[in-house]
């Protein structure tokens, strides 16, 4: 297999076997001919490219790590490479995968019923059935651990749902949508497998976002939303059981960060080796390589750094600190990144087409997104020191 230009400095051709680089470079081909044409005007325009999701299904990588339901038991490694891929043309369209294959895949996975599993995983790999994941509320975002105020109150085989969810990606078009809400009874965070079109849930586009406006970002409202028992994630009993999707999505979340800071780097390099100043490619200008070199830098020491997180997940033996440390140090390291990118570019690194805005816009919401800096921070800072400074 050839190697991919760069990858002298990101993990190359040792890093995986023939088969996952050919499901590597398949990736890296579908999102450089299908998704880069049509990037900048979807995201200018905040639409959702529906006419990929078939496309997105034939790849074959939805539930990648997941063993049975159609899924194909790979390695976290190679969902980390695939995430990286995906977000170095668009880290939208790897939102939108992420929120499918991770956070509402995910929860089945990890907290569903053998029955629960069945039903939704086959469909959801297929991307036949759509979810979302709703944790975050209006009022509370990083405090959602002990804050939740979505309420669920059972009465013999149904729960009642009353609250609401803001920031929910895919959820103005899902077909089922995970609900994180508190048992009134036991006080215990549960998750509820809402189905659209369940009488009392109503989703309202949020609308002008500055970034990533490709993903589809619902305001939900639960008014006396109806949910069978048999629709309650049988294995989520507490928000320590939310915190396992958490865990596992937030790596993935690191590796997109890697992604977003390579299509950044990449466009950038290829601008300055083309674009003349004074006579000569700006590339040829040593403050503009030492611009180069730092972000090279980053990337690496991001890309190492995901690359030890997966082969942790991959031994069974990652911890929440671990996902959370590598979180925050790529998602403020893309920033860096992409910012440099920007400044390379002179006044075009503010223009759509050339490639790299779209990145700068979007490194803001991966950096809040999945745990903030300081919320990833503090789950780090509790493991290393034994002390708790959430409140
Ligand atoms: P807040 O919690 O209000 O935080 C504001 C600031 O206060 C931050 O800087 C934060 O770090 C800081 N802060 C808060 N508490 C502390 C503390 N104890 N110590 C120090 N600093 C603190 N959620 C979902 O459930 N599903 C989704 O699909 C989803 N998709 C998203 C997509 C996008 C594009 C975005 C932007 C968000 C999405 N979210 C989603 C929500 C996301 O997880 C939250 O935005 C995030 O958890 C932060 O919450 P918040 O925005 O309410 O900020």
């Amino acid at each position: 297999l050839p190697a991919i230009e760069g990858d002298f400095y990101h993990l190359g051709d040792e890093a995986l076997k023939d088969e996952d680089r050919a499901l590597q470079l398949k990736v890296r081909a579908f999102m450089e001919k299908e998704v880069q044409p049509i990037v900048n005007e979807y995201w200018n325009r905040a639409e959702f490219p529906f006419e990929l999701i078939p496309k997105l299904a034939e790849l074959n990588i939805c539930g990648l790590t997941y063993q049975g339901y159609g899924c194909p038991g790979k390695s976290n490694l190679m969902e980390g490479i695939l995430a990286m891929e995906m977000a170095r043309v668009d880290t939208s369209i790897s939102t939108f995968f992420g929120v499918q294959s991770g956070l509402a895949m995910g929860s089945i996975y990890l907290l569903g019923s053998e029955e629960q599993k069945q039903e939704w995983l086959p469909g959801m790999q297929q991307f036949k059935i759509i979810g979302a994941f709703g944790l975050t509320e209006p009022e509370v975002g990083s405090a959602a651990a002990g804050g939740l105020t979505t309420t669920a109150k059972r009465t013999g085989d149904t729960w009642v749902i009353n609250g609401q969810k803001k920031w929910i990606g895919n959820a103005t078009f899902s077909d089922v949508t995970i609900i994180w809400a508190r048992d009134v009874d036991d006080n215990e965070v549960k998750g509820f497998l809402v189905r659209k079109g369940t009488p009392g849930i109503s989703v309202e586009k949020m609308q002008d976002k500055m970034a990533l406006r490709i993903v589809q970002n619902g305001l939900i409202t639960l008014t006396n939303c109806t949910v069978h028992e048999s629709d309650r994630l049988q294995n989520a009993n507490s928000f320590k059981d939310t915190a396992k999707v958490l865990r596992m999505t937030r790596a993935g979340v690191a590796w997109q960060a890697v992604g977003c800071a390579r299509g950044a780097y990449e466009n950038a390099l290829a601008y300055t080796q083309t674009r003349k100043q004074f006579g000569k490619p700006i590339a040829s200008f040593q403050l503009v390589q030492n611009h180069l070199v730092e972000m090279l830098s980053n990337l690496t020491a991001m890309q190492t750094l995901c690359f030890r997180l997966s082969q942790l997940q991959d031994q069974n033996l990652l911890k929440d600190e671990h996902a959370s440390l590598a979180k925050v140090f790529c998602s403020l390291r893309t920033r860096d990144v992409v910012s440099k990118a920007r400044e390379v570019m002179g006044g075009n690194g503010i223009l759509l087409e050339y490639n790299v805005a779209r990145f700068v816009a979007d490194a803001e919401a991966i950096y809040s997104y999945e745990g903030t800096k300081e919320i990833n921070s503090l789950i780090v800072g509790r493991a290393i020191t034994g002390f708790s400074a959430f409140v």
